[in-house]
């Protein structure tokens, strides 16, 4: 087996005070996860709803379990009952499902809001403006069982530096924006989930509260 455990070690050996760790556990085995989490590692990441439940049911109950990958509205009411956070809401559509389904579990999920920064066409996620939109709008104000804890950016995959930089950059200000417009009394909202293997270390030079590590740790994916 992969050794997991080592390579954990090395990756949170590098995180400074005030970063978390989101451990990307999807396509490995459950082994690998359980490897992780008997180091002490308790936050996982996953971003298909039926790998994501399975692994939920055969796994520690102490696990939080962030979703961070596309999430259709349809799928909302089958993650809810026992999701910590949902990473990458995208719309106004999905934030209302997740108020929704959340209500009926009388449960409160934390989201974050996704933001679309990079060049490439095909990520999702809210452009600066949207997300303006979105927060102009004060919907999500009287949602109960939503909280909005912070925002998530995935950069492009790209290995120059420059406009590495200049993506994580620009979703640190639109953070301090978001920060200052919307949320200046809500100390809840402090999250900016950024940086993965390739790039976290660039990502926390520009803020980074949570990195999303998946092959650091767990090897390459076999899908
Ligand atoms: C897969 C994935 C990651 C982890 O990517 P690695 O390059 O394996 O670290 C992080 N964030 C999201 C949204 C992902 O889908």
């Amino acid at each position: 087996m992969y050794d997991v455990q080592s390579h954990l070690r090395e990756v949170l050996s590098t995180l400074p005070q005030g970063v978390r760790l989101v451990a990307v556990s999807k396509f490995h085995p459950k082994e690998y996860i359980q490897a992780a989490y008997d180091c002490g590692q308790r936050i996982f990441g996953e971003s298909h709803e039926q790998e994501i439940r399975l692994k939920h049911q055969q796994l520690p109950d102490d696990i939080e379990w962030h979703f961070i990958g596309h999430l259709q509205t349809n799928k909302v009411k089958y993650i809810v009952p026992y999701i910590h956070t949902i990473e990458a809401v995208d719309s106004l559509k999905l934030l209302r499902e997740i108020e929704k389904q959340a209500a009926r579990c009388n449960r409160r999920i934390r989201v974050l809001l996704e933001l679309h920064i990079a060049e490439e066409a095909t990520k999702y996620g809210l452009t600066p403006d949207a997300c303006r939109q979105l927060l102009d709008g004060g919907e999500w104000r009287q949602m109960e069982h939503v909280q909005i804890c912070g925002l998530m950016m995935m950069a492009s995959f790209t290995d120059k530096q420059e406009q590495l930089v200049s993506e994580f950059s620009q979703a640190q200000e639109f953070f301090n924006e978001a920060k200052a417009r919307w949320f200046a009394d809500d100390p809840a909202f402090c999250e900016r989930s950024w940086g993965m293997s390739d790039d976290y270390p660039i990502a926390i030079q520009h803020g980074s509260t949570m990195v999303r590590v998946g092959t650091a740790i767990f090897g390459p994916r076999v899908y």
